[in-house]
């Protein structure tokens, strides 16, 4: 029995088509990274369940997606061997915004957000990005296990409404058609679409095969026939599971875009694998840009870092292989050893996992540091966009403290501007003989640090502060007591560091101003705890100071904002 339907788009996937098809006008090609994408993970979801149930794979145990075009027809076809999609499934992914990417890309594109496509890159808009250039699509999909008769066809133009009917398809797996608009002709091409794939899918793990075309051929027989010959497009390694040295760069880098929906290169990455009793391959990647997830804060749904089994994906893990504080890391960790069968809860009690977690973020610390040491341009670049986010890791990773403060730049009273460009080691390295602390000031901008006269003694002395201004610097330092040995302290806290001069001539200014001082406690009376003789200042004539154990008027303030 055929039911045939018309449904409604979910409203908010009205809306997404709308962004989609006209902020991606500049870069339509994605269309078929994303479609690709689908159809790998689609296949990637099989080859999983088939684990537990090998009978899913019968009939056609080879998993391959094939990209064909009809000139006269004016189509390009996709068709994958992969999971497939039931009628309530298809319901569900297809006409609502059920997908993770396109909830995220809705709420992070219908705000104040101008739609730009560098950030649409690094979503994975996915399905919907078919109607930049197609005007309907056609999917027919079975799912893996279901009878030729459970096949569903789905079809749409995009405009607020998809067709529902039953099909009956021999085969299992997903076919999508899309019906080109009439400008779109550059994509009847088996060229043109042969380089794509290669551009932004060569790493696909399986083959991406396109019909054989005749070397000679002119156009009209390029047309592929009813029996095309097939042959395979992209290079369908698992790019991880080769040696290092056969690699090269330009591999990585598409290797990464492929991976983190980027158009963007990586900053650097590292490739390493562990023999031993137990044994992992971990290839991690830091981007050069904030990705837009992160600038919106979003914890929840971390995305970008694979767990693969002997080659074969299991799932998104970078909340259970990556700290918070490097949830900008991209990247791909292959085991040899966990159990084919884990679950979400089991690998958060893993201990396996916890050594590779650790493995991971010591190899993204040595990969930062690296950078640092051997590209000084993009680490600055590289730190303008996830140094905040690296700072967290003061707080939350106790063990690495030490290695993560190594790595970040301040403003301070000796170097230029507002630039963060000096690093602990380098304050270490210019500290005053004698000079027993690290001192720093925060305030709420640049300006009103360097600005502070707290800083006049500090001048006055040659002794270096650093400038802190970052919203999370005050969090971070309450946290960052000591490096190398020596403490950090507030320039407004407690004591200076004087000299056995300064001393006494403190002592002989503090008697000569003892009646001006005894009138001013007076005058000021409950407001201030003592009034005394200040080795702080140079040219202004007073200043607040604070007494060790009271928390920094910044912070003080920030408390009072949030009503505590
Ligand atoms: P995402 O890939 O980020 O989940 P998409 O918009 O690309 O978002 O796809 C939406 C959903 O549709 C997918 O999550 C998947 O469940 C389903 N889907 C899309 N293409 C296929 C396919 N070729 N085979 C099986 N399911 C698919
Ligand atoms: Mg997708």
């Amino acid at each position: 029995t055929t039911t045939a339907e018309t449904r409604k788009f979910e409203a908010e996937v009205a809306q997404v088509l709308h962004l989609v098809t006209h902020s991606l006008y500049s870069h339509k090609e994605i269309f078929l990274r994303e479609l690709i994408s689908n159809a790998s993970d689609a296949c990637d979801k099989l080859r999983f369940e088939a684990i537990a149930n090998p009978d899913l794979l019968a009939g056609d145990g080879e998993l391959h997606i094939d990209v064909s075009w009809d000139k006269d027809a004016r189509t390009i076809t996709l068709r994958d061997t992969g999971i497939g999609m039931s009628r309530d499934e298809v319901v569900a992914n297809l006409g609502s915004i059920a997908s993770s990417g396109t909830r995220r890309f809705l709420e992070a594109m219908s705000g104040e957000q101008k739609a730009d496509a560098r950030l649409i890159g690094q979503f994975g808009v996915g399905f919907y990005s078919a109607f930049v250039v197609a005007d309907r699509v056609t999917v027919l999909t079975r799912r893996a296990g279901d009878a030729p008769e459970a096949g569903v066809k789905w079809e749409s133009d995009g405009r607020g409404e998809y067709a529902l009917e039953s099909a009956v398809l021999r085969e299992r797996g997903t076919t999508v058609v899309l019906h080109l608009k009439a400008d779109e002709d550059e994509f009847l091409d088996g060229w043109k679409l042969r380089s794509l794939v290669r551009k932004y899918s060569d790493h696909v793990a399986f083959p991406i095969r396109m019909p054989k075309e005749a070397p000679f051929a002119g156009d009209d027989e390029a047309k592929p026939d009813a029996a095309p010959e097939w042959e395979t497009a992209n290079d369908a390694s698992a790019l991880w599971t080769r040696p290092k040295s056969e690699i090269g760069d330009e591999e990585y880098q598409n290797f990464y875009k492929s991976l983190g929906h980027d158009f963007n290169d990586a900053a650097a990455w590292t490739h390493n694998r562990v023999e031993g009793s137990q044994s992992f391959t971990t290839l991690l990647y830091l981007p050069s840009q904030p990705p837009f997830d992160l600038m919106m804060g979003g914890r929840d749904e971390r995305k970008g870092l694979k767990l693969y089994i002997k080659r074969v994906f299991i799932m998104d893990a970078a909340e259970e292989l990556l700290p918070s504080y490097l949830r900008f890391v991209r990247g791909v960790v292959d085991a040899d050893d966990l159990p084919l069968n884990v679950s979400r809860e089991l690998l958060q009690h893993n201990r396996q996992l916890e050594r590779i977690k650790g493995a991971c973020v010591k190899r993204v610390l040595d990969l930062i540091e690296k950078l640092s040491r051997d590209a000084p341009e993009k680490f600055t670049a590289f730190l303008k966009a996830f140094g905040n986010t690296l700072k967290e890791g003061i707080v939350e990773d106790h063990g690495n403290r030490e290695r993560i403060a190594k790595l970040l730049r301040f403003a301070s009273t000796k170097s230029e501007g507002a630039a963060q460009t000096v690093s602990l080691d380098d304050y270490l390295g210019r500290m005053a003989p004698g000079q027993d602390a690290i001192w720093y000031i925060t305030a709420d901008g640049h300006r009103a640090a360097a600005g502070s006269p707290q800083l006049e003694a500090f001048r006055a002395k040659d002794i270096e502060v650093l400038l802190m201004s970052d919203r999370i610097d005050e969090w971070m330092l309450g946290h960052l007591r000591e490096y190398a040995g020596k403490p950090l302290r507030h320039v407004a806290k407690g004591e200076l560091p004087l000299d056995a001069a300064d001393k006494a001539k403190q002592e002989e200014a503090a008697k000569a101003a003892a009646p001006l001082l005894e009138k001013l406690k007076t005058l000021l009376g409950e407001r201030v705890e003592e009034v005394r003789v200040s080795a702080r200042l140079t040219d202004s004539p007073s200043c607040l100071a604070l007494s060790d154990h009271e928390m920094a008027p910044h912070l003080a303030r920030l408390l009072r904002e949030a009503g505590q």
